[in-house]
């Protein structure tokens, strides 16, 4: 299976090879999709990760027990259905099929278990109704941009 997640960093991990672990020794593939790391700070990395369930989640006890914090990317992305006017236009943009049109009612329906967290959509939306945070201090500016 494949599985995207969003790790929150600590600064006194910032500057260790953790990632490289989980292939050595968890049978995991990752990609890293985005990351902000630098020394003595807080970061985050939006990985993918491939593999057996089993293996995925022996791999994500392994970064938690180091005080990494791993969320799935589905809980970053949000469809605000309230400022939605099902225009349609994000289902063209979005690389993955994560945003699509379902027939027969027309209705543009946001699938969180393929959606990578790119943001274009955020920018494509005319009513900003697709948010993608990565963390706190980036927040506002994925949400109003
Ligand atoms: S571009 Fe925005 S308003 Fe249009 S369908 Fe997508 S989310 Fe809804
Ligand atoms: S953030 Fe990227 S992958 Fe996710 S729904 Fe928007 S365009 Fe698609």
């Amino acid at each position: 299976m494949t599985r995207i997640y969003h790790l929150s960093y600590p600064k006194a991990n910032s500057e260790q090879p953790i990632i490289c672990q989980l292939v050595k020794h968890y049978d995991v593939e990752f990609n890293i999709l985005k990351a902000e790391i630098l020394p003595q700070r807080d970061g985050y990395v939006i990985l993918e990760l491939k593999g057996l369930q089993e293996k995925i989640s022996a791999a994500l006890d392994y970064l938690r027990s180091l005080g990494v914090k791993a969320e799935r990317i589905a809980g970053r992305v949000h469809h605000d259905e309230k400022k939605c006017f099902q225009c349609g236009a994000c289902t063209g943009i979005c690389p993955v099929g994560a945003l699509h049109i379902q027939k027969p009612e027309l209705s543009v329906v946001f699938e969180p278990e393929k959606c990578t967290a790119c943001g274009l959509c955020v920018t494509g939306c005319p009513v900003r109704a697709m948010a993608v945070s990565f963390d706190p201090a980036t927040e506002e500016s994925y949400v109003t941009a």
